[in-house]
């Protein structure tokens, strides 16, 4: 691959909790994302009534759009605090349960029941524990998981989806030699050869 230096660079879980804990969050977006109201057609595909998935979820309000639309959404994430804030951003009540099968982890669930956010590491969850997907949606996740994790994340997120789902991916182009993220540069090459 041609992601040049950073491919040995390695962002902790414990730097991502710092990062939420200072509001260091430029990657969020209050609005939503241009790219999901351009291509959520394709997303959808003409169905109803979805499961979505969000990897890596922070507080995307994308969440809330699609589970207005009639669709149920399940995110993961690490930070507790970006979970809770999404919860208190669009004055959802929310309730808090544990997830048997992995220690420490919580589900954060809504009211309505139509939007699970787990906080715990993606690498922790399982088609066993969570289901399969109709769809997904990854922005900031792809392209904020360590480059040497990449083949685990994909071959995970393999495992999550239904036969006939789509999967909506959203990378940077840039010239990796020149900027050392975030994100990381995923090369569509790259792309290409872990999906395959
Ligand atoms: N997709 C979101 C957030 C992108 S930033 C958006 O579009 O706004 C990446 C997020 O992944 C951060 O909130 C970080 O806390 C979280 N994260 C990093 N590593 C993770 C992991 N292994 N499992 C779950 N979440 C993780």
């Amino acid at each position: 691959s041609d992601i040049g230096s950073q491919k040995d660079r390695v962002v902790t879980e414990e730097e991502w909790l710092q990062r939420w804990e200072m509001s260091n969050i430029g990657f969020h977006k209050e609005q939503g994302h241009p790219l999901l109201r351009k291509y959520l057609d394709v997303l959808l595909n003409g169905r109803s009534g979805l499961r979505i998935f969000f990897p890596l979820c922070g507080k995307a309000v994308e969440m809330k759009w699609l589970a207005d639309m009639g669709h149920s959404v399940v995110g993961v994430e690490v930070s507790e605090q970006a979970l809770k804030q999404f919860f208190a951003q669009h004055s959802l009540p929310y309730c808090e349960e544990p997830v048997p099968e992995i220690s420490g982890a919580k589900k954060l669930q809504s009211t309505s029941g139509n939007i699970s956010l787990y906080c715990c590491s993606i690498y922790d969850l399982s088609s066993s524990i969570v289901g399969k997907f109709d769809g997904v949606w990854d922005r900031g996740a792809l392209v904020a998981v360590n480059p040497c994790d990449r083949q685990h994340y994909v071959s995970l997120m393999i495992t999550l989806m239904e036969k006939n789902s789509s999967y909506l991916l959203v990378t940077v182009s840039y010239d990796p030699n020149k900027h050392k993220g975030p994100p990381f540069y995923v090369p569509e090459s790259e792309i290409k050869s872990l999906f395959g």
